[in-house]
């Protein structure tokens, strides 16, 4: 689970790291007053926010709030900006790079650190970078961290600071089970004081029984697709205008590649699962006409499930209430030539190679 920076910096702080004070807003109403100079950072969870807009800076509260405003409602590649971090400005003299992340390759967590901070890890040239494996069974090692500022070139209380975080940044990632934590820029300000201005925490998703506290990052989704949510069914919404329904998620992928292929566009994908109960094939169909697709390209593969069953769900709910555009079916497998019958009786049209469906999808989208 990636944690936005504010929750962060709640686990670096915790851990006896010097991080700037500041808060969570999610309107400019919210700010009251401000003692200083200020930060204002979206809260998304991905890295590269100064670039996109998505850090700015504020002397008093009028151009706080302002700025508040102007970043809450951004889109951060793919990621609604829906509440700021309000932190004080720390004054940066220069800014260090430290990580510790899961190495799983080497089995073990892989300690880095560069004196060019600020910028994309993965831009920084390999020479520039320091990096040490840090053995489970012992732990971050003194002789690392006096080596880690001698490479760094720090001068010594600035060295000795960063050895410090990097040990407690070792024990919070132990006892927070991270799979990364990262602090990008580490400051060192002007007076030589080190603390991190901002702060990077992905936890392992299998280990989260253990840290009930964190709050999972909302992920962008329609009403449509919540509905399909709360009704346990797969269901994501794209920009096409075919809409694609299948079962499992391989097959699924598959034949939106095939619409691609000969030209269509997949408006929205269904993914039924393992299910042949006709309940369940009914509400996942009433999803995906509600998305209005132009036409509705079914392609199943009854391996376990039987495609006579699923086909009975989908003839019933033909019947009873339309399936609001032409239904092009390739149904393969257990009884499929029953399946085939029942579809057809229910008046849609069937292929019997992915192919042939695909094709005959894409012309129908556009005809209609
Ligand atoms: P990211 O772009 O998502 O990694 O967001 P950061 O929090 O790292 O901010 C991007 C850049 O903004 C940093 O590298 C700093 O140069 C600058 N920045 C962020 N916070 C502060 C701050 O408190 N003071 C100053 N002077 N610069 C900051
Ligand atoms: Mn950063």
């Amino acid at each position: 689970m990636k944690l936005m920076e504010a929750e962060g910096r709640e686990i670096l702080a915790r851990h006896g790291i010097p991080v700037p004070a500041g808060r969570v807003v999610s309107a400019p109403g919210e700010l009251d007053g401000i003692a200083g100079p200020v930060v204002v950072k979206a809260l998304v969870p991905v890295g590269g926010r100064g670039k996109a807009g998505g850090v700015k800076f504020a002397g008093t509260l009028e151009e706080a709030r302002a700025r508040v405003g102007e970043i809450i409602g951004l889109e951060i590649k793919g990621c609604r900006v829906r509440s700021v971090l309000v932190s004080e400005k720390v004054d940066i003299a220069r800014e260090l790079y430290l990580s510790i992340s899961v190495d799983r390759d080497a089995g073990m967590a892989l300690l880095m650190a560069s004196a060019l901070g600020g910028m994309d890890i993965e831009s920084v040239p390999e020479e520039k970078i320091y990096r040490r494996y840090i053995n489970p069974l012992i732990g971050l090692q003194s002789y690392q961290l006096r080596d880690l500022a001698g490479h760094l070139a720090l001068e010594k209380p600035v060295g000795q600071q960063v050895s410090d975080i990097a040990r407690k940044l070792y024990s919070a990632f132990v006892a927070e089970d991270a799979e990364l934590l990262e602090i990008n820029p580490l400051a060192v300000m002007p007076g030589g004081k080190v603390v991190a201005a901002d702060a990077k925490a992905v936890i392992d998703d299998d280990s989260l029984f253990r840290h009930p506290g964190h709050r999972e990052v909302e992920p962008d989704i329609t009403p449509l697709e919540q509905e399909a949510r709360e009704r346990g069914i797969s269901f994501v919404q794209l920009d096409g205008n075919i809409g694609v329904i299948a079962n499992g998620a391989g097959l699924t992928m598959a034949t939106l590649d095939a619409l691609g292929l000969v030209g269509g566009n997949g408006g929205t994908f269904l993914d039924l699962g393992g299910t042949d109960d006709p309940e369940k094939v009914k509400q996942a169909f009433r999803i995906l006409k509600k998305a209005r697709p132009k036409v509705i390209l079914m392609n199943i593969f009854g391996g376990i499930t039987r495609c006579d069953t699923v086909a009975t769900g989908v003839h019933e709910v033909v019947r009873s209430e339309g399936a609001g555009a032409p239904v092009v079916a390739r149904i393969k497998g257990w009884y499929e030539e029953r399946a085939r019958e029942i579809l057809k009786d229910a008046g849609l049209i069937t292929a019997t190679t992915m192919e042939e469906a695909a094709r005959k999808a894409a012309e129908l989208s556009r005809e209609a």
